[in-house]
């Protein structure tokens, strides 16, 4: 059970949703696991909406894989003891071995006090700019386009411009998975007002290109080309502003780069249908997200996209401007401090040598960090290469994220210590910790986070902390009392934290750094904890501003002469590896990175329950593979087995798999097995969109699925993948053995009691095998054996304990219908055979299909899911 502060009849408490950027206000009551969860009907970013991550996030509160105590070398020991140890070891690295022998990789997962603290023992008392984070990995090229163009690394647009737009592009990001609620906005507002546009440019159909008018199915990495050909478009029109600064030589760019417009893989009608769209459309808003940042040339296709805006003077308007969408809840509070390695702090450049001084005798430190530490990828090199000596990891899962994981497994090998926060026991990171200490989990902790449009809401905790896990701002400001910085870290609590952030960010700030909120400066704890949202900037001097704060509408930017700067940039050709594919990464609906928390729920794990290549059906068919078989996915960096999906849906010649899965769930472990090392030159950020790999088929006599009410080890045979379901675990299995030989071995796993009635369903002939077990009416384990993965009804196993598995559908043979049974809506509990009648029918639009079965009508996330089922129909 878990432990709530909160108390009956009490005011539900407000806290915003912890996965995507879209920065959800939530709003908690209840209590004693029985927490009632629902969107805060007065937060700006999503009034009340929550999509169906954020609606069941009651369900991964649970304290599995919980830590209750810090760990060193394994064995439990005491706070005190395990703070003096660290302070101890990181002090005698830097002795003996320098200040940048020492790292912090954090993440986007840590509230901005954190974040804060983090930075300020880095920078200001380490003294080395070694301290980066997992936001690295995927908006760091947002970032540097958006300190080209302006000055400094400011979103400008709201979430209210989005919807005044005329014209919606959106373009690197399946918004409908990644972003629901933005895209549910975009999806009402165009019901609304049908004459909006949208154009979605995406190499994948997706859920999120049934809204668009126009879909631009481009080739991996053709962005910029696309980009630089619109520009170029715009000025042939003459529709550009020739006194901005540096759109000369960026035409000229754009204008060589045009000429590969018959490279990305579009007709020159749809390039131009959209290009008169962006001309002729008077408000328009692009947004962009992981599909331009992760790339070669990340930085330079955000700022190809930035150009257009900045020419065409869509931008500093209502409805207009580009919009860089961040992946996670607080990638932007980690910008804010400077937590990235080539920032100092508060949006204070390492090259603003003015503002060395003022900020060390701010921080009261001799021992400021001068020079740009080491990104991401360079940071587990330097591992590596012996030059780190001590890495502390807080918040994130670096083996399963960072790209070539095997390097980066070396790494942690190699370190001499390895320190780990976290608000779990184990991952595939810990495996390599010293020390593990035990960081309070969402629900547990409080501070802030700010979303994608500069808007900083309050987390608050509901939740008793689970064993004696603390706060991350806790541990990093103890462990800094024992390095011997006692007076700059004695932090009562977050508010106190944060107030000092907002008087760092007015230091010598007189309007030249838009990233103020000194407005907050001496802000009491009350206030703090009655905090309402609020944009960026507040400074202080005048009132607090409440309502929506786009920027530049007073043509205001942050370079020196206040002037907004084009930034020429031209597609290089890449360095192509070999394979015979493009690899694409991205994520499924229903899940957040590396599962540690939606992988507790069994709603969430159902949606997609094992991990698939997409692949076009003619690459399938040059291969004689076919839809759900295994394939051996390999390159230079490793390789994995995984099962196909074959689908329209892709280019040809390109796959995707999501990044959801690791040696946590699944034998074959993540993707990053997959992913080079290659990056933006400007940025560092990894270039997961684009990795070179072949595909050789991997012939399974058998395939299973082991429903047990008990964890099994993730060695039962060469291919297995784990899902959590109410009441259990659901094992997916393929082996070389024969069918009949596999039922037998995993019958005895099943444990089903003694005196639990069994059902046989076997037909041998057909190679098919099934033993359902039930006490009374209850079902307790089944056993599902058949030659082909398509002959095994998964959507019905997933239900198995949930009263659903009835006696009559154990004894049934008819996987097709057993499927069926699976759960599509899971707002409103409609099941795939509802859906799969309506899409049959051929003559029923997605609305009729809503109307007509009810799905969708909830928290909307299937809503792309009925498009997709549509496409495939045709
Ligand atoms: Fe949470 Fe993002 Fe869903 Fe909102 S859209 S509920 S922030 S996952």
């Amino acid at each position: 059970m878990l432990a709530t502060k909160l108390k009956n009849n009490e005011q539900p408490i407000k806290t915003t949703c912890p996965y995507c950027g879209v920065g959800c206000g939530i709003e908690v009551s209840g209590g004693q696991d029985n927490y009632n969860v629902r969107g805060d009907p007065r937060h700006p970013a999503n009034f009340g909406k929550l999509c169906i991550k954020g609606k069941n996030i009651a369900q991964t509160l649970s304290n599995d894989n919980r830590l209750e105590l810090p760990t060193i070398n394994g064995q439990p020991q005491a706070w005190t003891r395990t703070l003096d140890y660290i302070a101890s070891k990181l002090n005698k690295t830097i002795e003996q071995h320098g200040k940048d022998a020492v790292a912090f990789y954090v993440s986007g997962q840590l509230l901005t006090e954190d974040y804060y603290v983090a930075n300020k023992l880095m920078k200001g008392f380490i003294g080395s700019g070694n301290i980066d984070t997992n936001s690295r990995l995927c908006m760091s090229s947002a970032v540097v386009a958006h300190k080209r163009a302006f000055g400094e690394d400011i979103v400008a647009p709201s979430y209210s411009d989005i919807t005044k737009a005329d014209l919606i592009v959106i373009t690197g990001s399946n918004l409908a998975w990644c972003h629901p609620i933005i895209y549910q906005r975009i999806r009402e507002e165009k019901q609304r007002r049908p004459q909006l546009k949208v154009v979605v440019i995406d190499p994948r159909v997706t859920a999120s290109t049934e809204l668009a008018d126009l879909h631009l199915p481009i080739k991996a990495g053709g962005d910029l080309i696309l980009f630089n050909g619109l520009l170029n478009y715009l000025a042939q029109q003459k529709l550009v502003d020739l006194m901005v600064d540096g759109i000369s030589a960026a035409v000229a760019s754009a204008n060589q780069d045009s000429k590969k417009l018959a490279e990305i893989g579009l007709s020159s009608e749809l390039i131009t249908q959209f290009y008169q769209l962006f001309a002729t459309s008077d408000k328009v808003v692009t947004l962009f997200s992981q599909g331009i940042n992760q790339s070669q040339q990340g930085a330079d296709q955000g700022s190809a996209i930035i150009n257009c805006h900045l020419a065409s003077g869509k931008i500093g308007r209502v409805g207009c401007g580009p919009f860089s969408i961040t992946g996670q809840p607080n990638a932007m509070g980690g910008r804010e401090v400077g937590a990235l390695a080539n920032t100092l702090a508060s949006h204070i450049e390492f090259d603003d040598l003015a503002m060395h001084q003022p900020l060390a005798d701010f921080w009261q430190t001799t021992n400021l960090a001068t020079e740009p530490g080491l990104k991401a990828v360079e940071l587990f090199d330097a591992i590596n290469e012996g030059k780190i000596k001590a890495i502390w990891i807080i918040a994130t899962n670096p083996l399963v994220s960072m790209p070539d994981n095997q390097k980066i497994k070396q790494a942690l090998q190699k370190c001499p210590l390895v320190i780990v926060s976290d608000c779990v026991a184990s991952n595939d990171t810990i495996e390599f910790a010293d020390i593990v200490l035990p960081a309070q989990g969402w629900g547990e902790k409080s501070g802030s986070v700010t979303n994608s449009e500069r808007r900083i809401s309050r987390q608050r905790s509901f939740l008793t902390p689970f064993g004696q896990a603390k706060p991350d701002w806790w541990i990093i400001s103890e462990v800094a009392k024992r390095m011997g910085f006692a007076k700059q870290f004695s932090y009562q609590s977050a508010r106190d934290i944060f107030a000092e952030h907002a008087r760092l960010s007015g230091l010598n700030n007189h309007g030249t750094r838009a990233f103020d909120i000194s407005a907050f400066g001496d802000l009491t704890l009350e206030q703090y904890q009655h905090w309402i949202p609020v944009q960026w900037p507040q400074p202080s001097g005048v009132p607090i501003t409440v309502s929506d704060q786009s920027l530049f509408g007073d043509n205001n930017y942050y370079h020196p002469n206040n002037r907004p700067q084009m930034f020429a940039v031209t597609s290089i050709d890449r360095v192509v590896a070999k394979g015979s594919f493009i690899l694409n990464t991205g994520r499924n609906r229903d899940q957040w990175h590396t599962q540690t928390r939606t992988g507790k729920s069994a709603l969430l794990t159902n949606h997609l329950p094992e991990p698939e290549l997409a692949i076009h059906p003619m690459d399938a068919s040059k291969l004689s593979l076919s839809d759900q078989t295994l394939v051996s996915v390999h390159n230079h960096y490793g390789s994995m087995l995984v099962r196909i999906k074959v689908t329209n849906a892709q280019r040809f010649g390109e796959l995707f798999m999501p990044i959801h899965w690791s040696f946590a769930n699944s034998n074959q472990g993540c993707v990053s097995q997959l992913t080079a090392p290659t990056v933006d030159r400007d940025s560092g950020q990894p270039a997961f969109k684009h990795n070179r790999v072949n595909l050789t088929p991997w012939q399974a006599n058998s395939n299973a699925l082991l429903v047990v009410n008990h964890k099994l080890a993730l060695d039962l045979c060469r291919y297995q993948v784990e899902q959590v379901i109410d009441g259990g675990y659901c094992y997916y299995l393929a082996s070389n053995e024969q069918p009949a030989r596999l039922f037998e071995r995993l019958k005895s796993l099943a444990l089903a009691p003694e005196h639990s009635t069994v059902f046989d369903a076997s037909d041998p002939k057909k190679q098919y095998y099934r033993n359902s077990y039930f006490s009374g009416d209850q079902a307790r384990a089944a056993v599902l054996v058949a030659s082909s993965k398509a002959d095994l009804p998964d959507g019905w196993v997933s239900q198995f304990y949930q009263g659903q598995g009835n006696k009559q559908q154990a004894i049934s043979n008819n996987s097709t219908a057993l499927k069926q049974q699976k759960t599509f809506c899971q707002c409103l509990n409609i099941p795939y055979s509802e859906i799969t009648e309506a899409v049959a029918q051929g003559k029923l639009s997605l609305d009729q299909i809503r109307e007509k079965t009810g799905a969708g009508n909830g928290c909307g996330s299937c809503i792309g899911d009925i498009s997709l089922a549509l496409s495939a129909n045709q």
